[in-house]
Parts: C-alpha cells; structure tokens; sequence
C-alpha cells in the first residue's frame, strides 16, 4: 500500500552523512612544491590481466599512468609496517563520494581511520559527473574476483583483479595464499568510469575515457605497500573477467622528494572505547 503522504515523504530534501568541512586540510600547495623538486626513484610495469605490488616510503608519491592503450586499474594500499592497516573504500566512499579526485584522501579502516595516500594528481578531474550519473575513479566497485563470476556464470575466471591482487600479496610478502588472500579488499577503481543506474539503482560501468598519458598520482601520509590490478575488463565498456577484450599495461612511478615535506603526521584516530 502507497501512503497518502507517499509524495510528501519523497520530497524531503537529503542532508549530507558526513559533513567533511572538519577533515584536516591536504595542504596541496605545500605538497606541489615537494613534487616540484622530486626525483624519480622507481618503476613497476603492471602487464595487461596481471596484478603487481611496489612500496612507496612515507613522503614520497607514487604516479599510475595509461601506456599504450585505455586500461582500468584496480588499488590496494596496505600500511608496509601492519598491513592488517589497509584502505576503509566504503568509509572514504562516505566521507569524500562515491568517486575521488584531486585532494580526496584514501583512509584506513578501523580502528585506525588515517589517511593512507592524498590525490594530488588527476588528468581526468575534467570528466566530472556525466549524463548517465557516471564518474571515474570509484570506491563504490569492489573488485572483480573468481567467486562472484562463478556465483553468476558457472564458471571460474583465474585473471580477476581479486587473484592477480591475492597473488601480487603473496610474491610481495611471501606469505601463503590462505594468510595473503584475506589481505585483498575493496579498491580504488584507477581509471574506470562507473556510477548506479538511476530507474533501478545498479553498478553500471562503461568505456573509461582515460587515455595513454593520464595519470592519477598520490602522495603516500605512511610507508605503504600498493597493489595494482591490470583489470581483465580493459577499458571496462563491455565486460570483465574474459580475456575476449583488449588490455593493456599500467605502468607505476615513484618519486622521491629533495627533503621531508612539512606536514603533520597522521595520527592514528584519537577515539578512545570509555
Ligand atoms: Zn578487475
């Protein structure tokens, strides 16, 4: 049954979850000028439907770029000294939106909830909210793995970015599959252009607009471990977990600033259980 206010209820007006007014500031000057006089100190070339891990030291930034072809990448990022510490996507999700850009930060899960890594690069800022409700670079996509594929098809797909992440982890750390699978969480979509369809609120995606030479690049609050997932979806317009589409690599650059970048460290999260 409709209620009678049905319309009235509908027409209340949303108010924000998590005002970020308060959030401490990125300070992007500050870290513009540490980039100005950083040097390369580091590559690491993702090849297409493959996953690899590199490590970028507290104070250094780390640069994902498009080479060859349009490609979508899927990111870990683990504290180096726990990494039990890793990205919280569905809590940045709530306080920076369902797609980051330029001066969002990546945040940790609990109990620690820091930032991880600031964006202080991104190409594809321009694109913006699209038509159909579509942005890039989302933290609302999980990842693509091998038990949801099965769940929906019957088949097992050995590429997802969920495996080639499990398997990154285990050559990183040498740890077993049973101790590095657990590991792997939810992501930061590099690249992919996604949103919810608005008649039936579903995870859509569509063909990444990145192109060679775009990059989204962060600056690292912590020692981290990053992980970066080739996706088998390439540019993710039509599918994923196949190796029907074309893929191309990502390649990963770190950059080592001429000194330590005044800023405050971040803290772990001050709440204390009474
Ligand atoms: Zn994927």
């Amino acid at each position: 049954m409709i209620p009678l206010d049905a319309v009235a209820r509908r027409a209340i007006k949303p108010v924000i979850c998590y005002p970020n007014e308060t959030l401490p500031d990125p300070d992007l000057a500050t870290l513009a000028r540490a980039r100005a006089g950083a040097r390369k100190s580091g590559e690491c070339l993702v090849p297409p439907r493959a996953g690899r891990c590199f490590r970028v030291p507290a104070g250094h930034f780390f640069r994902i770029t498009s080479v060859e072809g349009p490609q979508v990448g899927d990111l870990d990022i683990w504290s180096a000294a726990d990494p039990t510490e890793r990205l919280y996507s569905g809590k940045t999700r709530a306080l920076h939106g369902t797609h980051l850009t330029r001066g969002d930060r990546l945040w940790s899960n609990f109990p620690h909830l820091r930032p991880l890594a600031t964006i202080t690069e991104d190409t594809l800022e321009w694109y913006g909210i699209d038509e159909f409700g579509g942005s890039v670079h989302d933290v609302i996509g999980t990842r693509c793995d091998p038990y949801t594929h099965h769940l929906l098809s019957g088949q097992d797909y050995h590429h997802c970015c969920h495996n080639n992440l499990t398997y990154a982890l285990i050559e990183e750390l040498g740890l077993p599959r049973d101790q590095a699978e657990p590991l792997v969480h939810d992501v930061l979509n590099v690249f992919m252009c996604t949103g919810f369809t608005r008649d039936t609120g579903q995870y859509f995606m569509k063909a990444s607009p990145v192109r060679p030479g775009d990059y989204l690049e962060m600056f690292a609050e912590i020692d981290l471990i990053g992980g970066l997932s080739a996706c088998p979806g390439g540019d993710c317009g039509s599918e994923h977990s196949s190796d029907t589409v074309t893929c191309y690599p990502l390649l990963v650059e770190i950059f080592a600033p001429a000194g330590p970048v005044a800023r405050p460290e971040p803290a772990p999260n001050g709440y204390r259980w009474p």
